[in-house]
C-alpha cells in the first residue's frame, strides 16, 4: 500500500532514513548506566524477532527510504545467529554498521568484512582497567583495548563512545583525546542521559561546555579545529592539530540536536520507538505475525513523534523522574 506522504516523514518535516535495530536484550558486560543493578526483565524468547522477521521489517523501512541501518543490543555479537542476520541485511541497499562493546569482536572480523560492515562504534568509558571493571562489572579492558587496535589495523572506521560521568571519568577527557594522536579514530564524549534504572541526575552529567573547558585548558586555541559536522550528525566534531583522529561531543541533554533527527529505533521484541526518549512504542512484530502490513503502524508512530526528546523539550521536563523514567533501560533500547 503506497500512501501520498512518505510514511517516514514526521509532522516536523524530518525524513527518517536511519534505523537502529536492537538485536538482543542481553550483554556480556554490566555497565552501570545501561543495565540496572537488579538486571532487566527479559522478553520471553518467542516475543523476540527472528532473523527472518528482522529482515522483513528492515526491508519495509528500506523500501520506504531508510538508507542506513545500525545494529545494536545489548551486545549484538552475542546473538547466536548474528552471521545470518548480517548476511540477510547486507543484501539490502543500505549502509550497515554496528555498535559493540568489542569484547569478542576479534572473532567476527571476517564476517563483518564479508557483509560490508566497516563502520564500528565501540563503547569504552575508561582507559583505566580498574575503572573499566568498576563501570562494566567485568574484567575485559585489555580485550576491548586490543580489539580497538585490531579493528583499526584491519581498516575499519572506528568510533569510540565514552559516556562521561562527573567524578568518575571526566578526568580522562584529555587522555581520550590523546588516544586519537596516533590512531585514526573518533572519540565521542556522550552526555550522561536518563533511562530507566540508571540513577541519573543532572549533577552526574558532564556537559558539552565542561568538556570544552578541559580541551581549552589543555590545548592552544589555534590547535583546536572545529570540523564540519555531517548532516543529521548527533555529534559536534573537533580535531587537534597534527592528531590522526578526532573527538566529538554528543550533547542530548544540554544541546539537543533534534531538529535534524533522522533516527528511528526497533527493539529486539519488535517495538518501534520514534525517539530515544519516547515513552510510547508501536508493536510492529505482532502486526507482522498477523500477516498485516506494518506500514500504517510505522506511519502512525512517525507522525506521533515529538519535536524534541520525546516531549521532554526543556531541561526542567528532562529532570522530571516521572517523565524520564517512563522509558526503557538503555540495554533494551540499544542507544
Ligand atoms: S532525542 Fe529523540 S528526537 Fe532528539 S535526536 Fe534523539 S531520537 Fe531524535
Amino acid at each position: 500500500m503506497k500512501t501520498e506522504k512518505p510514511i517516514l516523514q514526521d509532522l516536523h518535516g524530518r525524513d527518517h532514513a536511519y534505523l537502529r535495530i536492537s538485536l538482543i536484550e542481553r550483554c556480556n558486560l554490566r555497565c552501570t548506566y545501561c543495565m540496572p543493578e537488579e538486571g532487566v526483565k527479559l522478553s520471553p524468547k518467542n516475543h523476540l524477532m527472528t532473523y527472518k522477521e528482522i529482515y522483513t521489517i528492515a526491508k519495509t523501512f528500506v523500501d520506504n527510504g531508510v538508507t542506513k541501518i545500525r545494529l545494536t543490543g545489548g551486545e549484538p555479537l552475542i546473538r547466536k545467529d548474528i552471521p545470518t542476520i548480517l548476511e540477510k541485511l547486507s543484501t539490502l541497499p543500505v549502509e550497515l554498521s554496528i555498535t559493540s562493546n568489542a569484547v569478542i569482536i576479534d572473532k567476527f572480523i571476517d564476517v563483518l568484512k564479508a557483509n560490508h560492515v566497516n563502520k564500528i562504534n565501540v563503547s569504552l568509558d575508561s582507559l583505566d582497567a580498574a575503572k573499566f571493571k568498576h563501570i562494566t562489572r567485568r574484567h575485559e579492558f585489555k580485550k576491548v583495548y586490543n580489539n580497538i587496535l585490531l579493528l583499526v589495523k584491519e581498516g575499519f572506521t572506528v568510533k569510540v563512545n565514552a559516556v562521561l560521568m562527573k567524578g568518575f571519568n571526566d578526568n580522562e577527557i584529555i587522555d581520550f583525546i590523546n588516544f586519537t594522536k596516533d590512531l585514526p579514530i573518533s572519540v565521542r564524549f556522550i552526555e550522561f542521559m536518563p533511562f530507566d534504572g540508571n540513577k541519573w541526575d543532572m549533577s552526574k552529567m558532564v556537559s558539552y561546555a565542561e568538556v570544552m573547558e578541559y580541551v581549552n585548558a589543555s590545548f592552544l586555541k589555534e590547535n583546536i579545529e572545529r570540523l564540519q559536522d555531517a548532516p543529521n550528525d548527533t555529534s559536534k566534531n573537533y580535531k587537534i592539530e597534527g592528531y590522526k583522529g578526532s573527538f566529538a561531543i554528543i550533547s542530548s541533554v544540554t544541546n539537543p540536536f533534534c531538529d535534524s533527527c533522522n533516527r528511528l529505533r526497533l527493539t529486539a521484541n519488535g517495538q518501534l520507538k520514534n525517539c530515544l526518549f519516547s515513552s510510547t512504542e508501536s508493536d510492529l512484530l505482532t502486526t507482522l505475525r498477523k500477516g498485516k502490513s506494518i506500514e500504517p503502524v510505522i506511519q502512525k508512530a512517525v507522525q506521533a513523534k515529538f519535536k524534541v526528546r520525546g516531549g521532554m523539550d526543556t531541561l526542567k521536563k528532562l529532570q522530571e523522574p516521572k517523565l524520564h523514567n517512563n522509558n526503557r533501560s538503555m540495554i533494551t533500547i540499544g542507544g
